[in-house]
């Protein structure tokens, strides 16, 4: 009697060992509407990863939502090793910078139990001025124009030169600027906000807002930042300022809380958008386990579609530009009314438009299909005709003449993808990048794993090693010859 194996094998992709971080092969099964990525290395053995928990879901991002990708202007270094190994970016890479990290320093006022930099008041180090500016023009050197640069830490705000800093980005053609910060700063200074209010749009703050439960913070932040984060909320609101509430998930922790976290974001005028990025296992994460702890893509929309109260599943669909790590769902606020957006745009539309952004809102042409359906004073049905190829039908509502970014409201899911879950298939389409003094640019996830501080001697030995079988494969060849 014949014998089936009891899954279907779909292919087959790349990863790491875990235990190594050397190069293994790993095949992707899926089982019981699961997805995992089987790996197996020499010398550690096998692994099972659970990549999705919904075999639709990643189908579509692997076969529907598949584009073709868009080159920086340069490339940064050559390949020598092979992925993952010769960041970069490298020509091997599959995706532009949509989004570009600049971290100012490695200090921090807070000293959170899960950090992938390791940063915290004991540490010392800021990055000197001219270095953040070598950065700023790598960036500008591969992108032309950069679509977002995000000034990351540590905490930002701690560096001596702040503005400075803001000022020199401002003088480069970058589309948008945002601040990725504990809030801290912002919730005690209200002239530091009323400051940066004076740099007028195209400037965001990303601020860190995980929770309403303080045990749920003092697991994620070793605080309870309850009172500081209102208070940073309502100086954001008093000046005006765009802000995305970033949310960093634990399952069992504060996933429960993703409904009540949107609702309170659609709540605040100044707020844009809700980012919800599961824990990865980089730098210092205390009290993680991967098998109770870590959250899939799949996972998140679902929670999104059962706790929001306004998005359902067709409302979440993979960005094009890294489907199988970034997710996304649109509403438009309109006068007291939300009105889910997602839902109405064809993949299609998606998959053509010119650029690959995070953030299609920026994408001109792709901005002025969308907003099109919304920013006119037809009827319902007029609009759906004016926009049939565009949408599939139409929400009851009457929109302003006037639109602008006040009247978005995103949720972005954010995978970032540890040892552990890494396909190498992926990371080549990796979009969000750390800028290198030195005119690098790094995947987030190749430089959590092999390029930050202590990592890099590991990464020397693999290199060393890969040259070695490289000098016995032209050996071999020689000899054969
Ligand atoms: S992750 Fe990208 S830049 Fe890094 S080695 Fe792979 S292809 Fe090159
Ligand atoms: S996670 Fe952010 S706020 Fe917390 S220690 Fe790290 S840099 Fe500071």
């Amino acid at each position: 009697m014949a014998k089936n194996r009891p899954y279907t094998f779909y292919d087959t992709t790349s990863s790491v060992c875990t235990t190594c971080l050397r190069q293994v092969e790993a095949k992707i099964l899926f089982k019981n509407n699961h997805v995992y990525m089987d790996k197996w290395c020499p010398a550690h053995g096998t692994e099972r990863v659970l990549m999705a928990d919904d075999v639709a879901w990643y189908r579509a991002c692997r076969e529907v939502y598949v584009k073709q990708p868009e080159m920086p202007q340069q490339f940064n270094t050559s390949m020598q090793y092979g992925c993952p190994y010769d960041c970069g970016l490298c020509p091997d890479h599959m995706q532009h910078s949509c989004l570009s990290i600049i971290e100012l320093t490695d200090q921090c006022n807070l000293q959170c139990p899960t950090c992938y930099a390791g940063s915290g008041p004991h540490v010392e180090k800021h990055h000197s001025f001219e270095d953040i500016v070598r950065m700023l023009d790598a960036v500008v050197a591969n992108e032309g124009e950069p679509d977002v640069v995000q000034l990351s830490g540590g905490e930002p705000t701690l560096h001596p030169r702040f503005f400075d800093i803001l000022d020199e980005a401002r003088k480069r053609p970058i589309r948008h600027l945002m601040i990725n910060t504990n809030g801290i700063k912002l919730a005690r200074e209200p002239e530091f906000c009323e400051r940066l209010a004076g740099y007028g749009k195209g400037l965001e703050i990303y601020l860190q807002f995980d929770s309403f439960k303080p045990e749920a913070l003092h697991a994620l932040r070793g605080a309870d930042l309850r009172g500081i984060r209102q208070q940073a909320l309502d100086n954001l609101n008093r000046f005006n300022i765009s802000t995305t509430l970033v949310v960093t998930l634990k399952k069992g922790l504060n996933d429960d809380e993703i409904g009540d976290i949107i609702q309170f974001g659609l709540k605040q005028p100044c707020v844009r958008g809700v980012t919800l990025q599961p824990i990865q296992n980089a730098g210092r994460v205390l009290d993680y386990d991967a098998a109770q702890h870590r959250l899939t893509v799949s996972e998140i929309r679902r929670r999104i579609a059962e706790q929001s109260g306004l998005f359902t599943l067709d409302d979440v669909i993979p960005v094009p530009c890294n489907p199988d790590t970034l997710a996304m769902a649109y509403a438009l606020k309109l006068e007291g009314d939300v009105v889910p957006l997602t839902r109405f745009v064809d993949p299609a539309t998606l998959v053509e438009g010119a650029r690959n952004t995070i953030v299609f809102e920026h994408d001109p042409m792709l901005k002025e299909q969308v907003f099109k359906l919304f920013s006119t004073n037809h009827s319902p049905e007029s609009q759906a005709n004016c926009l049939a190829d565009l949408m599939c039908c139409l929400p009851k509502v009457q929109a302003p003449v006037e639109l602008g970014y006040q009247n978005v409201f995103r949720v972005l899911i954010v995978q970032f993808m540890d040892a552990q879950s890494l396909d190498i298939r992926a990371l080549k389409k990796s979009c969000i990048h750390i800028a290198q003094a030195d005119g690098k640019l790094i995947p987030f996830e190749s430089f959590n794993l092999f390029y930050r501080g202590g990592r890099k001697q590991l990464l020397e030995q693999i290199r060393g090693e890969i040259s070695q079988q490289t000098r016995y494969r032209q050996l071999a060849l020689v000899q054969h010859d």
